[in-house]
């Protein structure tokens, strides 16, 4: 939604989100939804701007907007006393519009669902565009397309009569076993407005589920109807695959192997790999009802994947920061989206710039908005943020939301203080 309001964001410092080094703000000027200019203004210009609103951001830090390109609104309705259907669509939607606002307090202006249940996540999209809701901007798939032993595979866990071949329609996942399957899904979805395909291979990469051949063939169908595609690929072969395949971007990656890698460079795609909820469980699961078993498991995972996401960075790959927020109950909403962000800075040695620009201008393309959101630039959508506590001194105030002192979205100022939705009690995870 488009207000066509003058705002002036003065004083304090700016990161632009493409620029290596913070600079003192020279005055961001938002006109619409758009920042019209950032410098200092001319003589005429000073005339145009003489009634806007001004912010003054003294002593405080100008951003742009954060984007978290691995989001889920819809995977986990978590265990709520009274609710006896969490699964059915109608539910799911309603829970991801509440979870839609949570996210944009927290200072996350854009996300990426890569996969949801129904079309849970299309319907909130589309109720925050058309003005219904609050929410970050966002980019959505449908179910995840998964082969037998994907995993978002649920053949077993449900009976023929409830689930058939192609797994229970209320869950994440739907099988797709042969080509013509996973064709046929993606012009489904593609039918059913999502804006990309998410693609599953097995839970720990030990297997590779979905071919190559499998994969050329949905990075055509879903490009030809201008769908992005992205793939859960924590294996070797499936990874290198993918790279082969043309998807657009590669989840985890935790088994690629130099040669993998070199794939990947080859490809030019970027690597989301997703630490944050492992990260979690492994620091915070004992608190939060993670047995210990699963807790260690997920520590050895993540050893894995942070040498072969250190080696992607070496080879110039770019990493992108998403943290699979809403994956279980326990990785709930607003509350994570900054924290991969100090997770790239401590194990990947990425500076604290390079961090935040994989969370802004790098990460604009995993909501299909590359080159117009993400960065505090003329001419880029009004997509802001300013905090009163320093991001490059400290890295862990992205997640620290009493800190976060304005968010603007879309040229907009959120309001805040109106939450519109009740804090929920944490269910631990089942083992
Ligand atoms: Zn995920």
């Amino acid at each position: 939604m488009t207000t066509q309001q003058r705002i002036a964001i003065t004083g304090g410092t700016l990161i632009d989100g493409i620029a290596s080094e913070a600079r003192p703000n020279p005055g961001v000027y938002v006109f619409g939804n758009v920042i019209s200019k950032v410098g200092p203004l001319s003589d005429g210009e000073k005339q145009e701007w003489a009634s806007a609103k001004v912010i003054d951001a003294s002593g405080q830090y100008v951003m742009p907007g954060l984007i978290d390109s691995h989001c889920h609104m819809s995977l986990h309705q978590g265990a709520l006393p009274g609710v006896k259907f969490p699964s059915s669509a109608e539910f799911c939607a309603l829970w991801a519009g509440r979870n839609a606002t949570q996210i944009l307090h927290a200072g996350v202006t854009g996300i990426s669902v890569p996969g949801g249940k129904w079309f849970a996540d299309v319907a909130v999209r589309d109720s925050i565009n058309g003005g219904l809701l609050k929410g970050p901007r966002m980019f959505v798939a449908g179910r995840g397309l998964t082969p037998y032993g994907g995993i978002f595979d649920q053949t077993l866990a449900w009976t023929p009569e409830l689930g058939g071949d192609t797994g229970p329609t209320a869950s994440a996942g739907v099988v797709c076993n042969t080509i013509d399957q996973f064709v046929t899904e993606v012009r489904r979805q593609s039918r059913f407005a999502v804006d990309m395909i998410k693609v599953a291979d097995s839970y720990w990469g030990d297997i590779q589920t979905v071919s190559q051949a499998e994969l050329r063939a949905v990075v055509e169908e879903a490009h030809r109807r201008n769908l992005k595609v992205c793939i859960h690929a924590r294996g070797s072969g499936s990874t290198r695959d993918s790279a082969k395949a043309g998807v657009d971007w590669i989840f985890h990656c935790d088994w690629a192997t130099d040669e993998d890698l070199d794939a990947v460079a080859a490809g030019g795609m970027p690597i989301v790999p997703a630490f944050t909820s492992p990260h979690i469980a492994v620091v915070h699961g004992a608190q939060l009802g993670f047995p210990e078993k699963m807790r260690d498991r997920l520590k050895r995972q993540l050893d894995v994947n942070y040498r072969a996401i250190q080696k992607a960075r070496e080879r110039g790959i770019r990493i992108l920061a998403g943290t699979d927020s809403g994956n279980l109950a326990a990785y709930g909403h607003g509350r994570w989206h900054g924290m991969e962000l100090e997770i790239f800075v401590k194990e990947i040695g990425m500076s604290p710039m390079e961090a935040i620009r994989s969370a802004t201008s790098l990460n604009a393309m995993t909501i299909g908005l590359e080159g117009r959101t993400g960065a505090i630039q003329d001419g880029m959508l009004a997509d802001i943020i300013i905090w009163d506590r320093d991001p490059i001194a400290d890295i862990s105030t992205l997640y620290k939301t009493e800190h976060l002192k304005l968010v603007m979205k879309d040229g907009e100022i959120v309001d805040r203080t109106t939450e519109g939705y009740l804090p929920l009690k944490i269910e631990p995870p089942r083992a």
